[in-house]
């Protein structure tokens, strides 16, 4: 639980932090969200997040509640306030407080603001790494426009719970021509037989992960075979290795997709080494 939650302009206490019950974001969904790892009290990739958050603003048509500067100043004092070293940084953005009505409310109606802060478990994380995940395949049942960071994630939160009904972390969504898009909450990646590393592009059809973008400058700087191309999940239960990327993992090695061992059944050598770089290539501020 976060000890100290930006609230509209207020510092709060969680006991003390709320929004209205006629919140958009409440109601509708009506809103969008950015999550950025903190490391060493720094903010990864923060530059890239904010291009992010404001496209998706653009795309839902909210105004931006404050500046982009400004934004980045609450979330380090969120961040100091909340005594976070490597964690998350959580912003969210809604349409803001009307009576309840599915067209945009009037002009000049406010946006809410909510930043969170928090810790993670940096050393379970590392121990997840080298054990590797599992992950679990399920029909594709978002909307058609996951390419916008929207809070409106019931689709994710019932495959992530499918995975974990399954023992398994994570969940790829599967289109209907069999091809993986990407995971409830990460983007998907396979190393082929060959040596390839394969992700879809990053079209309307997924989010274009931060930590996927940094990732591909990775590849590309050592020299590794790149192909953005979709692939199924009969040619991920052939792979070498696969593995995931997001923010709150960087590169998660997967040893098991549905009943089938990938590769060897442990975290591969691209995965591991992938891993390893990210941090290297990222913004630090
Ligand atoms: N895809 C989905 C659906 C996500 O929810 C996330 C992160 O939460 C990602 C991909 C990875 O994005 P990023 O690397 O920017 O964290």
């Amino acid at each position: 639980m976060p000890r100290i939650a930006y609230v509209n302009g207020r510092y709060l206490r969680p006991c003390d932090a709320s929004v209205s019950i006629e919140d958009r974001g409440y109601q509708f969904s009506d809103g969008i969200y950015e999550v950025c790892e903190v490391r060493g009290g720094a903010i990864i990739d923060e530059r890239r997040h904010l291009e992010r958050l404001r496209r998706s603003l653009d795309e839902l048509r909210i105004r931006l509640p404050v500046t982009l500067r400004a934004l980045a100043v609450i979330m380090r004092e969120t961040i100091r306030r909340n005594r976070v070293r490597d964690g998350i940084v959580y912003v969210q953005m809604t349409r803001g407080v009307a009576r309840r009505d599915f067209s945009f409310p009037p002009p000049g109606t406010a946006p809410s603001l909510v930043v969170t802060a928090r810790n993670l478990d940096i050393g379970g994380n590392e121990k997840k790494a080298q054990q590797g995940i599992a992950v679990i395949t399920v029909a594709e049942s978002r909307w058609a426009r996951p390419d916008i960071k929207s809070i409106s994630l019931l689709p994710n939160v019932l495959a992530k719970q499918a995975a974990r009904d399954r023992g398994a972390a994570e969940a790829w969504f599967v289109d209907r021509d069999g091809r993986v898009t990407e995971g409830a909450s990460s983007n998907a990646w396979i190393v082929t037989q060959e040596g390839r590393v394969v992700t879809r592009p990053a079209d309307n059809g997924i989010l274009r992960g931060i930590t996927r973008t940094v990732l591909i400058e990775v590849i590309k700087a050592q020299n590794l075979l790149f192909e953005e191309r979709p692939f199924t999940a009969e040619e991920a239960y052939g792979a070498r290795e696969a593995f995931v990327t997001a923010a709150s993992q960087i590169v998660m090695p997967v040893v098991q997709i549905d009943d089938r061992k990938i590769g060897t059944g442990a975290p591969g050598p691209v995965a591991r080494s992938l891993r390893e770089s990210f941090h290297r290539h990222a913004e630090w501020s």
